[in-house]
């Protein structure tokens, strides 16, 4: 009778209580089931044995059979090693142990024939093994090893129990040779049209590979179930949420939104811009909530999208509010919406962790009464008691920088929970996106206004620095500004703040006063200070301004055209796309000066020479999930997709399209006609979240 995955280890034959109760113990292998997840690490071909002397030290495992014609123990105690030779008609090799010496030396005959088997090493010239494994040829002939054998990580505990990764290839030969029934989880439909093995084959092929191709069908159907169960979760939680929450109605594009878009606007917008614009403007007409992520490279325009938006909310009768990451950007958008609503009959206030008492009262009591149409703040605007009157929509600007229970907190701002427009400049790979935004609709500026030229960006070694100087004052010559940017790594603040000191003083020396003027910030200032600072630098009024990542988001300085960047290897990418985005905004040509500091790692190199060859932010951010992986982009580790098994977000892409489609198939299909296949796998969803948290309530 074939096994069950329920089974309890206890009873496959030859494991029994006290290897089950280790399993239990070292790995939480409890049943058959968990077993079967406990996937090899690697293969090895057992069933090749090489000559001594076709060895060679860059292979990994390696199997040679001969006579044993030496063993030896040396030293004594803890540093005793034990050293053996082994010979076939090809030549000798040297074997060497430093573990279980004792043991080893009484179990092992020199004149018999063993098959060892490990790691060839290259020392002084001379190839030897270490640790490897020895099996009598008696032994290794009765085992009948043949064809690819499977390597399971085991613990330091288990491997002293003698329950190595060769007792796990046993048992796991045992319940595969006897059979285990493995249900399956994905409708036939869906094998059938996206050619994948069974569930039961590949499980096998991944701890037996009966040949290369098989092996990778084994784990690519893995890795669909797995993305497909993460998609169809997604999607109908964005479905469930649209029937759950109504949302407010925005049918009229009234007399604001036309008069500021005909009268007011500074620009044309772009195209993108425009598209953008049509589909908020659809979301929020339908009844039902809006979310929808923005996803716009630096300077693609974010800002006017959302000021139409509110518009809209307004011309409907529903107040807005903007959320920014930092005191710094709230308040530059507040300028900036100021400034565009003039003469309009729009109220729109600041609301940060340093308003006034005086000023927070008033404020409270306007958005209240419904006289404030537009709060724009920081979270304070969510951690404050603040009351609408009623709020239509919340736009979140550079949303990665604000977690998910921040976000659902707005939601009890309102009866009705607001519209919610997420914007980023943090351009995701479309494979993540899918994942960590799956139940979001996204739109796409994938245009910068035109007449921007794109950003040249300039690697300079140590040496070239006095033609950075020379460079920087020439355009300041020209009658633009220019930031100097140094990184600031938290768990050496100190360090950090002197060398962004000594950049200032270095700064004050090459450009010195009155002629030209020198701002400064970084994040231990006080706000007020920083702003006193930050401001000077906004208005013009100097010339450099030297400062910590503190700028790296969404400030707005257009007549700002050279961005140098000290210590560049010591940014990620994202952030160093995101600080050469503070440059560029405006007609001129703008330039990104990377000037090193430490010697480069090979990463670092990779990151410098992207930024050099393109400003394509999406570009940039594919080669950023290749170097560091799904679980440094942002927003990844709050998401807990990175508990995924097979699947790889920075690599499978495009196995998570295929399943995304087949989910999406699986549920329009549904809706049209209800269908056996749809509720299977709803069973199967249900089975899998037992006892995890339900997001559906988030956006
Ligand atoms: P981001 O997407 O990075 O938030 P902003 O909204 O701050 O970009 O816009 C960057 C700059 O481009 C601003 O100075 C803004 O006024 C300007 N801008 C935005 N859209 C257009 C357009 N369609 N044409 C010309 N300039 C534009
Ligand atoms: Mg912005």
């Amino acid at each position: 009778m074939p096994y069950s995955l329920e089974q309890s280890m206890m009873y496959v034959k030859g494991v029994g209580p006290q290897k089950a109760e280790l399993l239990g113990q070292e790995l939480n292998i409890h049943t058959v089931g968990d077993f079967i997840q406990h996937i090899p690490f690697r293969y090895v071909d057992r069933s090749k044995i090489i000559k001594i002397n076709e060895i060679n030290p860059d292979e990994s495992y390696v199997q040679v059979a001969g006579k044993l014609i030496r063993l030896e123990k040396i030293g004594q105690g803890p540093r005793a090693r034990l050293m053996g030779k082994i010979q076939d008609d090809t030549g000798v090799l040297e074997l060497v142990w430093f573990q279980g010496v004792r043991w080893l030396s009484s179990a092992l005959k020199v004149g018999q024939i063993y098959v060892a088997y490990g790691k060839p090493t290259l020392y002084r010239q001379d190839v030897n093994m270490g640790h490897p494994e020895m099996e009598t040829w008696e032994s290794f002939q009765e085992s009948k090893v043949s064809g690819i054998q499977p390597v399971y990580s085991v613990t330091e505990k288990m491997r002293a129990k003698k329950l190595d990764t060769k007792a796990l290839a046993k048992i796991s030969t045992e319940i595969f040779s006897v059979g285990v029934f493995i249900p399956e989880n994905l409708p036939s439909a869906l094998l059938h049209e996206f050619s994948l093995l069974s569930r039961c084959k590949s499980y096998q092929e991944l701890h037996f590979p009966t040949g290369r191709d098989s092996f990778f069908q084994g784990k690519n159907r893995l890795k669909f179930e797995e993305l497909f169960y993460v998609q169809l979760e997604l999607l109908l939680n964005n479905q469930l949420r649209k029937k759950t929450f109504a949302g407010n109605i925005f049918d009229s594009v009234g007399t604001l939104f036309n008069s500021f878009y005909q009268h007011h606007l500074p620009f044309e917008l772009t195209n993108a811009q425009k598209r953008v614009v049509k589909e908020i403007r659809n979301d929020m007409k339908t009844g039902k909530q809006m979310n929808r992520l923005v996803q716009g490279d630096v300077g693609s325009g974010k800002t006017i999208v959302a000021l139409l938006s509110m518009l809209i909310a307004a011309d409907n009768g529903f107040q807005s509010c903007m959320m920014a990451p930092t005191e710094i950007l709230a308040t530059q958008h507040y300028r900036g919406l100021s400034e565009l609503l003039q003469n309009f009959p729009i109220g729109i206030a600041l609301l940060t962790g340093s308003t006034k008492k005086s000023e927070r009262t008033r404020i409270h009591e306007g958005i209240l009464s419904g006289e404030i149409h537009i709060l724009v703040g920081t979270h304070a605007l969510i951690e404050d008691p603040v009351k609408f009157k009623s709020l239509g929509l919340a736009v979140i600007d550079e949303q990665h920088r604000f977690g998910v229970e921040q976000r659902s907190k707005l939601w009890k701002k309102a009866p009705v929970p607001p519209h919610i427009l997420v914007m980023t400049a943090t351009p995701i790979p479309r494979t993540l996106a899918m994942t960590l935004y799956g139940d979001l609709d996204i739109s796409i500026i994938d245009e910068l206004p035109v007449g921007r030229k794109p950003i040249q960006t300039i690697h300079f070694t140590d040496k070239q620095r006095i033609r950075v100087l020379e460079f920087m004052r020439e355009q300041i010559h020209l009658g633009r500004q220019v930031y100097v940017v140094y990184p600031m790594i938290e768990e050496s603040e100190n360090m950090d703040l002197k060398f962004l000191m000594d950049g200032y003083e270095a700064m004050l020396r090459a450009f010195p006063r009155p002629k030209y003027q020198v701002a400064m910030v970084h994040g231990k200032m006080k706000p007020a200070d920083k702003a006193f600072e930050m401001d000077q630098f906004v208005k013009g009024n100097c010339h450099i301004m030297v400062a910590t990542t503190v700028i790296e988001v969404g400030v707005n300085v257009p007549n700002a055209s050279v961005m140098v960047i000290e210590n560049a290897e010591r940014f990620g990418l994202s952030q160093l796309h995101q600080l050469r985005g503070r440059v560029g905004r405006g007609a001129e040509q703008s330039f990104c000066i990377l000037m090193p500091g430490d010697k480069l790692s090979t990463d670092g190199r990779t990151r410098i020479k992207t930024m050099v060859d393109t400003t394509d932010g999406f570009k940039i951010a594919e080669v950023d999930l290749q170097l560091r992986g799904p679980g440094e982009m942002s927003g990844v580790r709050q998401s807990g997709i990175l508990d995924l098994k097979f699947a790889n977000l920075a690599t499978d892409g495009e196995i998570m399209t295929q399943s995304r489609l087949a989910a999406t198939k699986l549920i329009d299909a549904n809706s049209l006609q209800p269908n056996a296949d749809y509720t299977f796998v709803l069973e199967e969803l249900k089975k899998r979240n037992k006892g995890k948290r339900d997001f559906s309530a988030v956006s």
